[in-house]
């Protein structure tokens, strides 16, 4: 079947433009057999893609990259790294699901730890924690506490911190109160992917700008690109999203997108006027209206917020524009001391969403496997899908392999246009139960 569903890349990410220029992998340009074809170089894809090379040294594994890692989903997201499960919910059922997602979250911190330190990886890794955080008094005491609570049934460290504290710590005083985990790593998303990248084994061969136009799959798997194909016995599908336009797919998971915006780095006056804090990252109580923000190594504000229905992983030029401001507009409510600090950088991303937060993952068909439907924090837990993916694939006993398997498979979807409004609805709800946490 023709394959047409594809990330707009409008080449705007700010975390690549921060960084050296990079020089991609090349464009597939041949007919080329392999024994693993995977499909994606977002975490999913090159995670998977390195644990098949250690669990099959002597097969060929190739990957095929729509546009250039970096520069997808895996590197235009807020670099969090989360180690801990928000909103787990208060049945037994939800819980356990939390303690799997928990186990499998610090699995993917602990294995990217891993690569960071021996391919010496420059990505800003930090191990700051994070800062989980509401504006509104109202919120503070259902969705914090609710939180709180969830955190000590599942024996997480925290701190509960009143806006006074929060104030000393962030330099803003928009937040009435937060709460603090230490487990989460902040980080430079293109920076990690970049280098995930740049250190694939060597039986694997990535090739960049080469999006896989045509995919038939039966007893061998065909994929054409613009200026090449290959044919491959086995199949990864590691295209987030993309996915949704597949068989067997379509009523499983949607898209969205989300943006964000990166200032310049502050000058040492600036600075001064927030108090000279430390690097941090906030997450929103309401992550519908709420802002994601971080303040960063070499002193940018990032904010990420708002979230839009986008099945067709496009975005008008016009929509972008209207965001954009009120980008500026939750900047100045958080920072109004900084008016004079200027945005350098706005872009977009697209990520997949199930009906119940289960991802799309495991065997499909004898020869075709799946690591999508991503339901954001895909730092942590689209690594582990891609390396348990592998192990499953290879028949590689893996005790995550049951926790994977515990999160269950999405539930079916509403046709369009039933889906349309079903979401549009819940966002618009969302944005005005959270109305102050804009
Ligand atoms: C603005 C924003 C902020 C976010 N913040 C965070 C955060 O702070 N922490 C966090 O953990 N998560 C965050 N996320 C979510 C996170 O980015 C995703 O969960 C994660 O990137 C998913 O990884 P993946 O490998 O599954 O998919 P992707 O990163 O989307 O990778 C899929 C790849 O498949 C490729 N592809 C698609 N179709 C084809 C094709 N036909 N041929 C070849 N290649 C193809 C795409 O180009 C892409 O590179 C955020 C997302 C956005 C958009």
């Amino acid at each position: 079947m023709d394959i047409t569903l594809r990330p707009h890349d409008d080449h705007t990410n700010g975390w690549s433009a921060i960084l050296p220029p990079r020089r991609a992998h090349a464009t597939l340009r041949q007919k080329l057999d392999a024994d693993w074809l995977i499909i994606g170089a977002g975490y999913a894809g090159l995670a998977a893609a390195r644990r098949l090379a250690h669990n099959r040294p002597n097969e060929r594994i190739v990957v095929l990259e729509a546009g250039e890692a970096g520069d997808n989903a895996s590197g235009r997201n807020s670099g969090f790294a989360i180690d801990v499960p928000h909103n787990v919910g208060s049945s037994t059922a939800e819980l356990e699901k939390a303690v799997n997602y928990k186990r499998l979250m610090k699995a993917g911190i602990a294995w990217l730890d891993g690569i960071v330190r021996e391919r010496g990886i420059q990505c800003d890794w930090s191990e700051k924690g994070k800062y989980h955080c509401a504006a509104a008094p109202q919120l503070a005491e259902t969705l914090l506490r609710q939180h709180a609570q969830e955190l000590t049934t599942l024996g997480e460290p925290y701190e509960w911190l009143e806006q006074a504290e929060l104030a000393r710590r962030l330099g803003t005083s928009f937040f009435h109160a937060g709460i603090y985990t230490p487990g989460c790593i902040l980080l430079n998303p293109a920076a990690l992917t970049r280098g995930l990248a740049d250190s694939l084994p060597d039986n694997v061969t990535l090739f960049e700008n080469s999006a896989v136009t045509r995919l038939e799959r039966g007893r061998m798997i065909f994929a054409s690109t613009d200026h090449g194909a290959v044919s491959a016995r086995q199949l990864i599908l590691a295209n987030n999203g993309s996915a949704s336009q597949l068989p067997g797919f379509e009523r499983q998971m949607f898209n969205v997108a989300s943006y964000a915006s990166l200032t310049r780095p502050l000058t040492a006056q600036q600075r001064a006027r927030i108090g000279d804090v430390e690097e941090w990252g906030v997450t929103p109580a309401n992550a519908v209206s709420g802002a994601t923000m971080r303040y960063t190594r070499d002193h940018r504000l990032l904010i990420r917020q708002q979230f839009d229905f986008t099945p067709g992983m496009r975005v008008d030029e016009r929509v972008r524009g209207r965001i954009r401001e009120q980008h500026k507009e939750v900047f100045l409510a958080r920072f109004p001391e900084l008016g004079d600090v200027a945005m350098e950088h706005f872009w977009m991303g697209f990520f997949s969403i199930t009906r119940n937060g289960a991802p799309r993952w495991g065997k499909i068909e004898p020869n075709v496997f799946a690591a999508v439907g991503c339901n954001g924090v895909g730092i942590a837990k689209q690594t582990i899908a891609g390396v348990t993916l592998a192990d499953l694939a290879c028949g590689v006993e893996n005790e995550l392999i049951a926790d994977m398997l515990e999160l269950g498979a999405p539930s079916r979807l509403p046709p369009r246009p039933f889906l349309d409004v079903g979401v549009k609805a819940y966002l618009a709800k969302e944005r005005w139960v959270g109305r102050q946490e804009y």
